[in-house]
């Protein structure tokens, strides 16, 4: 490692340096502090996909949220299929725009997967609440609000959520609670500089700013500059790294997923502001509460049918995206890694 010069991106684990997870375990604040053993319980519980399903259609209900219809139950895929060949990436559909809901998932009986149902259901219950209006108006307030709201829900899954369902053991101190922040940062905060380059780069691309001859060029100067990092060989113009995301090659927008995270915490602290609570945001659950779920309701039935502000403020969060309910959320984290990197100096 370089002092005062960018990681080079070899070192974290993903080929785009996108997000962070794989150094988890050269980086963990505390890592002889055990985690709470969700998978180990979801086993010895004898929890199936199904079961896993119901529990995250029960936390939208507990909301106020009507059930998922029962030809979501009929049509939906939770397990890899033995006669055939699927793509099992986690995804959520209406697919007649008529809540003909569905979730397509290859469930297993881990935590991660909870979580992620969590999120994919985030998808259908939008759908459902805006399958009334005008099918032009049946889509996020913004690109950013579809995904940003199955991360909010997750978000949620609290460990004391999770010991409310049965799946949590003795209640776990600061340096878990430091750790699971850690956790959540290599993945969501990792990833903000990533998702802002990736349409920075495009939309240089696409005014012309950029010639195709300096197309890599520019690409890594946006990743050094932005997430600090470098390309581990040396690269020249016949180079295109761009292409290797499926976004680029695919022509799929990408800020949507940097607004989503700063979104999701914004969604979050008003939510659990609704539901009466003042404490630190990453103990913040706003299961079983019916005041926070008529607040997401309300945002949620309005589809695009208004623009974005408007959704916002029906959730009770004001009229701009701000992060900084993401700042309040990490904090504990921050303050610890200001006293853990004191006296040196970090950046590149
Ligand atoms: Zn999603």
């Amino acid at each position: 490692m370089p002092d005062h010069a960018p990681i080079p991106a070899q070192l974290l684990g993903n080929m785009w340096a996108q997000e962070w997870n794989d150094i988890e375990d050269l980086v963990m604040p505390y890592p002889h502090e055990a985690a709470a053993d969700v998978t180990q319980a979801l086993e010895a519980g004898r929890w199936d996909a199904a079961r896993m399903v119901h529990q995250g259609e029960h936390f939208f209900t507990t909301l106020g949220f009507e059930p998922l219809p029962a030809t979501f139950w009929a049509r939906s895929l939770f397990t890899r299929p033995r006669d055939r060949e699927v793509v099992c990436h986690a995804s959520a559909w209406d697919v007649t725009w008529s809540a003909d809901l569905r979730v397509k998932m290859c469930i297993e009986p881990t935590l991660d997967d909870l979580v992620t149902i969590h999120h994919e259901l985030g998808h259908d219950f939008y759908f459902q609440r805006y399958a009334a209006l005008p099918i032009l108006f049946q889509q996020g307030a913004n690109d950013g609000f579809h995904e940003a709201i199955g991360d909010t829900m997750a978000l949620s899954v609290t460990p004391e959520y999770l010991r409310s369902i049965g799946l949590g053991g003795a209640v776990k101190g600061e340096h878990a609670r430091i750790n699971q922040l850690m956790r959540t940062a290599l993945d969501k905060v990792a990833f903000l500089p990533f998702g802002l380059t990736i349409d920075k780069w495009r939309w240089d691309v696409f005014a012309g700013k950029v010639s195709p001859g300096e197309y890599n060029a520019a690409w890594w100067k946006l990743k050094e500059k932005y997430q600090g990092v470098s390309a581990p060989v040396a690269r020249s113009a016949d180079d295109f790294d761009p292409g290797a995301k499926f976004h680029v090659a695919s022509s799929t927008p990408y800020v949507r997923y940097f607004l989503a995270r700063i979104y999701q915490f914004q969604f979050h602290r008003a939510l659990c502001q609704a539901a009466g609570y003042t404490g630190p945001l990453d103990r913040c659950s706003i299961h079983d509460n019916a005041a926070a779920g008529k607040r997401l309701m309300a945002m949620l039935s309005l589809g695009a049918s208004r623009p974005w502000p408007d959704a916002l403020e029906a959730m009770g969060a004001g009229r701009k995206a701000d992060a900084g309910a993401m700042l309040e959320y990490f904090a504990p984290l921050a303050q610890w890694l200001a006293e853990r990197n004191k006296g040196q100096a970090c950046g590149w």
